[in-house]
């Protein structure tokens, strides 16, 4: 990868930029700010949050929508006050993601509950505090929410998660509409689990969703799983059960690496082309976006710690790793790098696997990058904000990240890096 000061942009990044020869995240130098705050370190931008929820709310425009920030991709507070301040409800996956919201200032009403194992306690906590809908994964699943709901004297708003079976094109792992997925309801028994639903006692039938998977650059597998959809809805509506919603999940592509996913906007003005055309233009419509709000609004910011040349690769060991970027180990991603100022003219040019201290060879943040670097430089990894900080670990007892967010010429800290203190709160010795 050329440093940015020979290309000038930082593709996918419109919030950074250069100064001179110094990369800025809105107006804050990041040399600065991890000076400052030290390494490893991640910056987000408020700005590049709104800009990336804006091209879905123009796709909208003058629509009954409604759009659930996906918040597994981030589920940082600070990160979840910005889409509830926006308006956004939140897609959880978890009783402890519902916690998250409501500490965040989130709207129980805006909050969809997806997954395909939640727990009869977290059903009953989500009830509680009265979240919009469940979408609901299997038949199992709509028993044990029946029983939890009637428990408790009310009535779950439900929608069922149909699998299209399309194939996103995407990394298997992420791949979630096909057939061999543990996801969703198979098309063919979506209009019988639909009649259980309408059947069973506690249960409100409100909507239909699907979630194609995740990474998705192409438009026609939208287009496919949509018509698919639509198939269903005319279906279950033709059977006498009315659906008030359609929930499209999420799943849009960023650009990683020169990959050119359709703008929210574009893609919706297709899929609502679809939905008039086939006759369901007034109903309401939801989605569930994750990775295509943070994820390029968001970069780590790590110090070289030595260069090690060696007789087939050349090594930049830095001080992230995967346990702060786990995207590379997991599913070979690619995430750019590049310097954050001028490369000191005395630092050698070379190709050099990027990888951190961990003690396992998975861990590996970038393979066969050309960079001028010595210890001590700082590196941005680009593309940081969705399925980084969300799944970070402890391991090898790393005290995860801090993180920041930039708002114009404004640093908010909002996490504080992770002491060991921290780390070993919960445990206990054994006493003799
Ligand atoms: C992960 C997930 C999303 C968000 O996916 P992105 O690719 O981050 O947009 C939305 N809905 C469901 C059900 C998910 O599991």
């Amino acid at each position: 990868m050329s440093s940015p000061a020979e290309t000038g942009v930082l593709p996918g990044h419109p919030f950074v930029h250069l100064r001179g020869q110094d990369l800025f995240a809105e107006e804050v130098s990041l040399a600065g700010l991890a000076a400052e705050h030290g390494t490893p370190l991640f910056v987000y931008s408020k700005a590049a949050m709104l800009a990336a929820l804006a091209a879905y709310q123009r796709g909208f425009a003058g629509r009954d929508a409604q759009i659930c920030y996906a918040m597994k991709a981030n589920s940082s507070l600070g990160v979840l006050q910005v889409f509830a301040q926006a308006g956004c409800g939140f897609d959880i996956v978890s009783g402890g993601e519902l916690d998250r919201v409501l500490a965040a200032g989130g709207t129980a009403a805006k909050v969809i509950f997806s997954g395909v194992g939640k727990t009869p306690r977290e059903m009953r906590r989500a009830l509680e505090v009265g979240i919009g809908c469940f979408n609901v994964e299997s038949e199992a699943e709509l028993h044990v929410l029946s029983r939890v709901a009637q428990e408790l004297g009310v009535s779950a708003k439900v929608s069922i998660r149909v699998n299209p079976n399309v194939d996103p094109k995407t990394h298997p792992y992420i791949s979630t509409g096909l057939k061999d997925n543990k996801f969703g309801v198979a098309h063919e028994e979506t209009l019988r689990v639909y009649q259980l639903a309408a059947s069973l006692h506690g249960l409100k039938v409100v909507g239909i969703d699907c979630h194609i998977g995740s990474q998705i650059t192409q438009l026609t597998p939208y287009l496919d799983a949509m018509d698919r959809v639509l198939d269903l809805v005319d279906a279950i509506e033709a059977a006498g059960i009315a659906l008030q919603h359609i929930d499209f999940g999420g799943g849009l592509g960023i650009d990683y690496q020169g990959d050119t996913p359709p703008a929210a906007d574009a893609l919706w003005a297709q899929l609502l082309a679809k939905i008039d055309a086939r006759g369901h233009g007034g109903k309401k419509l939801m989605i569930e976006p994750g990775r295509s709000l943070v994820g390029n609004a968001g970069l780590c910011l790590t110090e070289v710690l030595y260069v090690k040349p060696g007789e087939q690769k050349n090594f930049c060991i830095v001080d992230a790793a995967m346990n702060d970027l786990p995207r590379p180990a997991m599913y070979q991603a690619f995430h750019r790098i590049v310097p954050v100022s001028a490369p000191s003219p005395l630092a050698p040019s070379a190709r050099y696997d990027v990888v951190g201290p961990i003690c396992e060879s998975g861990d590996w943040i970038g393979r066969d990058r050309a960079l001028q670097v010595q210890g001590g430089e700082v590196l941005a990894v680009l593309s940081a904000g969705a399925y980084c900080m969300s799944m970070s670990s402890n391991y090898n007892t790393r005290g995860r990240a801090a993180e920041l967010l930039v708002d114009g010429a404004v640093v908010h800290v909002i996490r504080e890096r992770e002491s060991t203190a921290d780390q070993m709160r919960q445990e206990r010795l054994v006493r003799a």
